[in-house]
């Protein structure tokens, strides 16, 4: 606010301080309010908020099979990991309701099932994810378990996947308490060994034991704003007993120790038979809860998730597919980019078989396909709005190639 020369100085009427120390402040009637205050106050007033009534207890629950053709629009394949998510957010509605309506009873309380996801890149395990937020009536947060470090050291604390919920819930406490909370790369958490460390292990087994608290169901205290705890900062109490946790982890050579595991379960067994009826190519299908401790993860975290499932691989079929079929199909939305420009557009199949044949070379699974249509269509698009308007415009191999620089 400009200042006249011998006008006394504005003071924030709740805190006292001067323009000078608390920077801008906004004037009402007969005061003035500066960002500090003005931040505390809207804090005041979330936490007396009255909770939002919420559809998950008076809507119909979606049922799994519901919630698996919504997924199938999305997503191709992944046929196990679709059925156990379908039948997990399902539950999830089940036992919120079960729980409000027993909760001053003895009954049967009916927990929850996190779960883990095993896959490799880029076969859609954040997908599903984003999915099922999508559908979902509760509140839904995505946190990269990388990012995470013991609390103390430098990263975010554990906790902080909580803010992020309680963000999502537009700090609605309650419904946080509801959630449901994706960690990706839970597998960059292993430690490096599967015993015990002597030493600590600022990224691995020290995040673990962290993140054990939150999947138990505690009362977690979380700083509203995220980043560290700093002790004039109101924490805000979220009781993790009901969030639904769902990690995925590309678990990077853990085949090896599912393999070692069930060749010395065949051994003994005549059954050579019995050994070449495993698929060799995709052996996380066969993944076990001690495969995952093996990689690194420590007992107790494991036994948190009752429900292990695996992706697919993505074979050139399912790349192909995933060009053109979802909703969001890169083949759809470069579409619509072009319609906008009044150009009809077109991709020639040997152009989409290119693509894939690119995206398998990479290894990168589906996540390689976007930057690989990128690479033949930026061009294309810087160039096309003046030329091709009105027109159809076909991609051809040839041109896809050149752009490709194969
Ligand atoms: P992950 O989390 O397994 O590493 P993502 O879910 O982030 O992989 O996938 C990267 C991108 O690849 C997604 O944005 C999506 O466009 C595409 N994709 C991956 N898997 C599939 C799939 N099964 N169906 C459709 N698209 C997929």
């Amino acid at each position: 606010m400009p200042k006249k020369p011998n006008q006394p100085e504005e003071h924030c009427s709740f805190c006292g301080r001067p323009a000078s120390q608390a920077g801008m402040l906004a004037a009402g009637l007969t005061g003035y309010i500066c960002a500090d205050c003005a931040h505390q106050a809207d804090h005041i007033f979330r936490d007396q908020r009255p909770t939002t009534p919420s559809p998950v207890f008076d809507e119909p629950i979606p049922q799994p099979h519901e919630i698996k053709e919504f997924l199938d629009q999305y997503v191709i394949g992944q046929e196990a990991a679709k059925r156990v998510l379908s039948v997990a957010v399902y539950n999830h509605y089940k036992r919120l309701r079960y729980n409000a309506q027993h909760k001053d009873t003895n009954d049967v309380e009916i927990e929850k099932s996190n779960i883990v996801m095993v896959g490799e890149t880029g076969t859609g395990k954040t997908l599903l994810a984003r999915t099922i937020a999508k559908l979902l009536k509760v509140p839904f947060c995505i946190a990269d378990a990388t990012t995470l470090t013991e609390a103390g050291y430098v990263g975010d604390d554990v906790e902080n996947v909580l803010v992020r919920l309680l963000q999502a819930a537009d700090y609605d406490v309650a419904a946080a308490e509801r959630g449901i909370v994706f960690i990706d790369e839970i597998d960059k958490i292993a430690r490096k060994s599967e015993n015990p460390s002597i030493t600590r292990d600022v990224s691995g087994e020290g995040v673990q034991q962290a993140l054990l608290k939150l999947l138990e169901g505690a009362d977690v205290n979380v700083p509203p704003e995220g980043g560290r705890k700093h002790p004039e900062q109101k924490l805000i109490k979220i009781n993790t007993r009901n969030i639904l946790f769902i990690c995925g982890g590309a678990f990077d050579g853990v085949e090896r120790a599912i393999a070692a595991r069930l060749n010395s379960n065949l051994i003994g067994f005549k059954g050579d038979e019995r050994r070449q009826e495993l698929d060799r190519t995709n052996m996380l299908q066969y993944v076990q809860p001690m495969d995952l401790k093996k990689f690194g993860l420590i007992p107790e975290l494991v036994g948190r998730f009752p429900v292990l499932t695996h992706l697919e691989p993505l074979d050139r079929e399912a790349l192909r597919r995933i060009l053109t079929e979802p909703r969001n199909a890169l083949v759809k939305q470069y579409t619509e980019l072009f319609k906008m420009d009044g150009v009809e557009l077109r991709f020639a199949p040997e152009t989409l078989d290119l693509v894939v044949d690119r995206a398998v070379e990479y290894h990168l699974g589906a996540r390689g396909l976007r930057s690989i249509m990128e690479g033949i269509m930026t061009d294309i698009m810087f160039d096309l709005p003046q030329t091709a308007k009105g027109t159809t415009y076909t991609i051809t191999a040839d041109m896809a190639k050149a752009k490709l620089k194969l």
